[in-house]
């Protein structure tokens, strides 16, 4: 890290676990207790809204108290020292944002931000926790700016994310399984070393020059002192 001009990070639901946010895959994630399919595709939300918004409205309230923890803040810290270019992330938290970040690609959303699928009109938290229709088209198409499985992720976050790892001279990716395309393949553009930060070892070693087995916030910790 101290050698490299050039150093991106890439981040997945393993880096906000430790902020109290379930991630998907891990031991507790939440497609251990439900299936994907029936809540976060774009036709669960046509067909079965009261569903989707019921899991999303969860979630969002799971999210009301939620702060960013250490970790976060070394990595806001390490933009502003210059030690990290930028961050693509696969959270739709905010909670790199809430840390102080500002290059970050949020390739996946933000499930802060409320819209209308009918008409794209911002909508307010509180109007889809209470299931209301859309102030301006009246349609009761509420939903939380992510993308849902079967939807194209955001252009402009998408190539943004795509020429920075491309570019990078070292790669960070912290807390993800790798399981979600296409933002799996973007780890393998990078001209640089790849290292991952995770809980569990994914294998995947022909990925990787180096992996870090342990937690992101103690890990982070770690690489803060020795820097
Ligand atoms: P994932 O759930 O598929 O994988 C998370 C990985 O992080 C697992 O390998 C897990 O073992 C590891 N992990 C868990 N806690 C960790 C910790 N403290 N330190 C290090 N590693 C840890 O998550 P993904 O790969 O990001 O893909 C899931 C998708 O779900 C993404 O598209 C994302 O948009 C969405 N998601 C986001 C959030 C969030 O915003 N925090 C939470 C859940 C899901």
């Amino acid at each position: 890290m101290k050698e490299s001009n050039n150093t991106v990070v890439f981040t997945g639901a393993g880096m906000d676990t430790e902020s109290n946010i379930p991630d998907f895959r891990g031991k507790d994630g939440w497609w251990r207790k439900i299936d994907p399919k029936s809540v976060a595709t774009i036709d669960s939300f046509h067909s079965n809204y009261e569903v989707f918004r019921e899991f999303y409205s969860t979630r969002l309230k799971l999210l009301k108290n939620v702060k960013p923890h250490k970790g976060h803040y070394i990595l806001a810290d390490f933009e502003k020292r210059g030690i990290i270019k930028s961050i693509a992330t696969q959270n739709v938290s905010g909670l790199h944002s809430s840390a102080g970040n500002q290059k970050l690609y949020e390739l996946h959303g933000n499930i802060n931000v409320i819209k209308c699928e009918n008409c794209n009109a911002k909508g307010t938290l509180k109007d889809f926790l209470d299931g209301k229709s859309c102030s301006v088209c009246k349609k009761e198409e509420l939903r939380p700016a992510v993308v849902l499985f079967g939807e194209q992720l955001p252009k402009d976050a998408w190539d943004l994310a795509y020429d920075s790892i491309k570019q990078s001279e070292l790669l960070l990716v912290i807390g993800t399984s790798l399981e979600v395309y296409p933002v799996n393949q973007l780890p393998k553009l990078s001209k640089g070393k790849v290292v991952l930060i995770n809980n569990e070892d994914l294998g995947l070693d022909s990925d990787f020059d180096m992996k870090i087995i342990g937690k992101a916030k103690a890990v982070l910790e770690q690489l803060d002192s020795l820097i």
